[in-house]
């Protein structure tokens, strides 16, 4: 927040008064909203932000949602920052396949599995999409309904 202020800042007094159109500038602060450093996420990776953790190898964090929507809900995170799904690429093929294989793993160690529990990924602001750091919502303990909210 701090250094979207601080480069708004910046673009108001520099840019301000030139031709330079606000459309080009607005995907620059998204980027720098984005950045890894004012990541939640990240922080919660790195230990800065506590969690419950569920899971940890050297790729992955799972950790229970300060939120829950269910009885169960669990988040499961590459440690990389990657912004949501839209931001995968070729190099991330066995990264994403881990991240299912973990989700899949906890279910069963959470015991919602066999009943059934669902699996949910929001993307961008229609989406629903709050933390802009790639994360798998694991969500169970009760009837689930369909359509979402
Ligand atoms: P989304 O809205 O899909 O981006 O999901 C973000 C989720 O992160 C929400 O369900 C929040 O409750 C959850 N969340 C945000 N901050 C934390 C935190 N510090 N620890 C655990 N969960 C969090």
């Amino acid at each position: 927040m701090i250094h979207n202020r601080f480069f708004r800042t910046i673009f108001v007094k520099f840019l301000g008064k030139s031709q330079i159109s606000w459309k080009l500038i607005t995907p620059l602060l998204k980027v720098v909203r984005t950045m890894s450093r004012d990541c939640v996420f990240c922080k919660i990776v790195k230990g800065e932000i506590s969690s419950r953790k569920v899971y940890e190898d050297e790729d992955i964090l799972a950790f229970y949602d300060i939120n829950p929507q269910a009885p169960v809900h669990i988040l499961v995170i590459p440690k990389k920052h990657i912004e949501n799904i839209l931001g995968i690429s070729e190099g991330d093929k066995d990264l994403v396949f881990k991240l299912i294989k973990t989700c899949n793993n906890i279910a069963h160690q959470v015991g919602i599995a066999e009943k059934g529990f669902r699996l949910v990924v929001n993307t961008n602001p229609e989406g629903g999409q709050t933390v802009y750091h790639l994360h798998f919502h694991i969500i169970g303990g009760r009837q689930m309904r369909w359509p979402p909210g």
